[in-house]
């Protein structure tokens, strides 16, 4: 097929979701740039302006969480207002379809939840930039009043109850993934019969190795991103035009065919 076509990938698409029982779906940052958030590898997005803080240097040194905080207070406005676009969508839709077997996203933007996914059925394995957690005493906050403190001044924001540090709910590099979280990802993709890709690079580790687990269990694996991956020569179907406008079209196809029984 012609990878950019997104006519004819939705109309392939959709004909798999039909076909297979259940579909596990694997998110990276690609699904939410055509909702204004850049992805990590964006020319002059907030992430490439700043040399990420380990976890370790966030928790010893005042200046780090001084840095931290700054380009979290930047990245938080990217999506802050931001709304789910047709991809996230489409992948409530398979839900209410029970179509969804699980959705494992490496983003942390929430969109997925404010489209329509339950949030037992997103394993977020890099966390939630959506709330706020002290290190300390555990009390957790919206990530907006926390932004609101930043945006009047104050830099690096103490817990309001007992002062401790306050971190987003996010994984830091350099922290590791919840144990419970990772094993469950493993387990839906070595047990599903399809596993779909969309909007990931495909380099950050360990979930660039879900899809590859999952092939190797034999599921169907396609990859709608629009550059190449290292996981390109074993997926079945590629397909790398923009993940918002394929994935809209592929439930309304798959939609209008359920509904008319054809
Ligand atoms: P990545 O930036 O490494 O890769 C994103 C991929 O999506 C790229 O290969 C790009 O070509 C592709 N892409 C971009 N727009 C697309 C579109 N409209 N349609 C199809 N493909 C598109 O992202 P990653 O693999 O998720 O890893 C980056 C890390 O950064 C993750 O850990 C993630 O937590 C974090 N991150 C999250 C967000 C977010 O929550 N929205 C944003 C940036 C980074």
């Amino acid at each position: 097929m012609d990878a950019n076509d997104a006519g004819q990938a939705a109309r392939e698409l959709a004909r798999v979701i039909e076909a297979v029982e259940r579909i596990v779906v694997f998110t990276g940052a690609g699904i939410s740039t055509e909702s204004g958030i850049p992805d990590f590898r964006s020319p002059g997005g907030v992430w490439s302006r700043y040399r990420p803080v380990l976890y370790p240097e966030f928790l010893a040194s005042a200046e780090a969480r001084r840095r931290y905080w700054q380009y979290k207070k930047e990245a938080y406005r990217d999506f802050d207002g931001a709304v789910p676009n047709g991809g996230h969508l489409a992948i409530a839709e398979m839900e209410r379809h029970s179509k969804l077997q699980v959705l494992i996203t490496q983003n942390i933007d929430g969109l997925h939840e404010m489209a329509g996914n339950s949030p037992d059925r997103i394993l977020e394995l890099h966390g939630t930039e959506r709330w706020v957690n002290c290190l300390q005493c555990g009390d957790r906050t919206p990530r907006s009043e926390v932004q609101a403190r930043l945006e009047a001044g104050e830099d690096v924001p103490p817990c309001r109850k007992c002062g401790g540090f306050l971190k987003p709910a996010t994984i830091s590099f350099g922290q590791a993934l919840p144990e419970d979280l990772l094993q469950k990802a493993f387990e839906e993709s070595q047990s599903c019969p399809a596993f779909l890709v969309i909007g990931s690079s495909l380099q950050v580790q360990p979930a660039a190795s879900l899809p590859a687990l999952a092939k190797r269990h034999g599921a169907w694996l396609g990859i709608l991103n629009r550059e190449e991956t290292p996981l390109d020569p074993m997926a079945d179907w590629l397909c790398r035009a923009p993940a918002g406008e394929v994935l809209g079209q592929t439930v309304k196809l798959w939609t209008r065919t359920r509904e008319s029984g054809v």
